[in-house]
């Protein structure tokens, strides 16, 4: 049975609540804080997992207790944590701040998560049809060389590009067979202003631009609307779904790892995309990131 194999991030998200933000030279007094599992490699990891697919990990946590707790979560939700390598450099951290008007100032520390190499994808074995997933949030290099070993091993590589920081090299987008983006990664990478309801036409032109070579699909998640997919010749639709969202961290992640997950299961991409959708519908109804992702069951519970 192909697994996943996810190289990317993890990070501890440490939640607070104020009245307001402090100005540079301040101190607030907070109201709540929380501390939650996330990282898009972790979240990723956790959503193709209850799925009920095999799932190995590649990254790095540090020797302190958030990587104790990371790796304790990743390993309860039945991923492989034996290429996540531990480091004296901190694990990587998100510092959230929500004021009254739930106005969100973030700052991330990559720490450990800058450090994953190419060396460290020696720890887990690459089988021809397993599904390779990964993010920005790690070094480009180490997802060149993840894809290209890949795509030599028979793989499919997945690359949910994002955040839209910068670019990345020819080689890495040419060795990539699924792309996934949000609209604004869309836009920053397709180079293209793309209104937030631009219609289902121009979101395919932007996407088609994102093409290096035949063969690649890259699929455009639209928020409430969706998703769109476009090979060069074709193209498909997944309406989404009505629900009353709640907390929308983590529904890219959710939708990468739901699809990555229902390939390695057998899907083709429309059907794995259906699922997908359905799964980051539930995990927008829920507080939080990893913690937030459905299970199998529960999709297939609303598909029936
Ligand atoms: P990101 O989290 O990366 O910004 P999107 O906002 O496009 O990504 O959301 C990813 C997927 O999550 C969508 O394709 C859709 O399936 C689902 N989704 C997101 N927001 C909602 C929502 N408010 N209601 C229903 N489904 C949603």
């Amino acid at each position: 049975m192909p697994k996943v194999i996810v190289a990317g991030s993890i990070n501890t998200d440490v939640l607070t609540t104020m009245r307001r933000a402090p100005r540079p030279g301040e101190t607030v007094s907070g109201e709540t804080v929380a501390f939650g599992r996330g990282g898009k490699g972790l979240n990723q990891g956790i959503a193709a997992a209850r799925q009920g697919v095999a799932v190995e990990f590649i990254g790095r946590v540090g020797r302190d207790a958030f990587g104790d707790q990371a790796l304790a979560f990743l390993q309860a939700n039945g991923v492989g944590t034996g290429g996540v390598h531990r480091t004296d450099t901190a694990t990587g951290t998100a510092i959230v701040m929500v004021d009254a008007h739930a106005e969100n100032s973030i700052v991330v520390i990559p720490a450990a998560n800058g450090e994953v190499s190419a060396a460290d994808l020696d720890a887990v074995a690459i089988a021809a049809g397993d599904i390779l997933v990964s993010q920005f949030e790690i070094p480009r290099a180490t997802i060149a060389e993840f894809f290209r070993r890949g795509r030599a091993a028979g793989a499919t590589t997945v690359l949910n590009a994002a955040p839209a920081l910068d670019d990345a090299p020819d080689s890495l987008w040419a060795d990539i067979d699924i792309l996934v983006v949000n609209e604004t990664e869309l836009g920053h990478f397709a180079g293209v202003d793309l209104a937030s309801d631009a219609a289902a036409d121009a979101v395919a032109a932007a996407a088609r631009r994102l093409m290096r070579r035949p063969g690649q699909t890259v699929v455009a998640t639209l928020g409430v609307r969706g998703a769109l997919a476009v090979t060069a010749e074709d193209q498909v639709i997944v309406p989404g779904r009505k629900v009353k969202a709640v907390d929308t961290t983590g529904a890219g992640d959710c939708f990468v790892g739901a699809v990555a997950a229902r390939l390695a299961l057998g899907d083709t991409l429309p059907q794995a995309m259906g699922h997908a959708n359905v799964a980051a519908s539930i995990a927008v109804t829920r507080v939080g990131a990893g913690d937030a992702m459905p299970t199998g069951a529960e999709v297939l519970a609303l598909l029936a």
